[in-house]
């Protein structure tokens, strides 16, 4: 039995002895193996990190050239900006030497070089500014006063102003060069100052077109000067049409209107040039005889001889009131008003 243990044990120390390299080699070979894995993995993330440094390399050199780019963009815009800038400098040159031309152009005086001579007479001889006769509102009475200043002025500027009325006053050269406070006080009040002759001798300024321009260009300078504003509106004396001017009448009214100015008949008169003054009643019966107009330009006489004419004013102005109209001054809106044309009575 001894032999077999002996031989157990010889098998064994046999397997031991043949085995133990074996297992040596078989542990060595497992720690070779894990260390590859291990090499194999540290050298992928290696060739990733390689990879996105590539990639990173080439975005910031994309945005290193993007970044150029702009910087050619932005040197070319700049150089727009300053060719655009001086673009405008010329533009803005241009642009002032045309408003120097226009301001040239518009005073210079607009004539027709095959027109008549007369029409270059009085260069300075221009209303302010072009007629622009489509604004009028209806039932509006235009109060005028024709041959002023006199001593019935106050009174009449008075009522006016009590009443809260403003009025139109065609005034006498002649006679406001005698008393240039009472023009200013016409003014100064809100009442419009036209132009009525210089002279209002009708053999005068009615002996030619150039007769009556002499005579108007007078007036007109001293209402200027005077008060300061430019007059628009005039009054032939005698009416537009009479019998001193009706060859002439229509070169003057054409030239006058060349020239801006509003003409100025009436439609409703006071009759109130008469030897013997009227009575008050009489007054404001003749003005309301003119019926129920859209627009009433009532003639009335401001001269010496016309104190009646000032005391019908009150009982006028109420009944007129009384008729549904207000009051208005003359303004360059309001049509011309001539006996021999269509005018405001025609009007919607
Ligand atoms: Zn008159």
């Amino acid at each position: 039995m001894k032999n077999v243990w002996k031989v157990a044990a010889a098998v064994l120390a046999a397997c031991v002895l043949a085995g133990a390299p074996a297992y040596f080699a078989l542990r060595e070979h497992r720690a070779l193996g894990e260390m590859t894995a291990r090499a194999d993995s540290l050298r992928a993330e290696a060739d990733s990190a390689e990879a996105a440094r590539d990639g990173l390399a080439g975005e910031l050199s994309d945005a290193q050239s993007r970044l150029e780019g702009q910087g050619a963009e932005l040197e070319a815009a700049r150089s727009a900006l300053d060719s655009a800038d001086k673009e405008r400098e010329a533009l803005a040159a241009q642009l002032e030497e045309a408003r120097t031309k226009i301001e040239e152009l518009s005073q210079t005086p607009r004539f027709d070089p095959d027109g008549p001579a007369y029409q270059q007479l009085y260069p300075d001889f221009y209303a302010p500014q072009p007629l622009d006769a489509s604004q009028a509102p209806a039932r509006v009475i235009y109060l005028t006063f024709d041959d002023g200043p006199s001593v019935q002025t106050g009174r009449v500027l008075e009522i006016l102003a009590r009443e809260n009325i403003k009025a139109t006053f065609f005034v006498v050269g002649r006679s406001g060069a005698a008393s240039p406070d009472t023009l200013r006080a016409m003014v100064k009040a809100g009442h419009t100052v036209g132009m009525h002759s210089w002279s209002h001798e009708y053999k005068t300024i009615y002996a030619s077109v150039e007769a009556f321009l002499e005579d108007m260009y007078k007036v007109f300078t001293l209402i200027r000067d005077e008060t300061g504003v430019t007059p628009t509106f005039f009054r032939f004396p005698g009416g537009s049409t009479n019998s001193y001017d009706y060859g002439i009448y229509q070169d003057i009214v054409a030239e006058m209107l060349r020239r801006g100015f509003v003409p100025c008949d009436w439609n409703m008169s006071a009759q109130d040039a008469t030897k013997t003054p009227l009575a008050p009643e009489q007054i404001v019966a003749n003005i309301l005889s003119a019926g129920n107009v859209a627009r009433g330009v009532v003639l009335m006489h401001d001269s010496k001889p016309r104190a009646t004419t000032v005391e019908a004013l009150p009982a006028l102005i109420a009944a007129l009131r009384e008729r549904g109209y207000t009051f208005a001054p003359l303004t360059p809106e309001v049509k011309p008003t001539l006996f021999n044309y269509k005018n405001y009575e025609q009007m919607p």
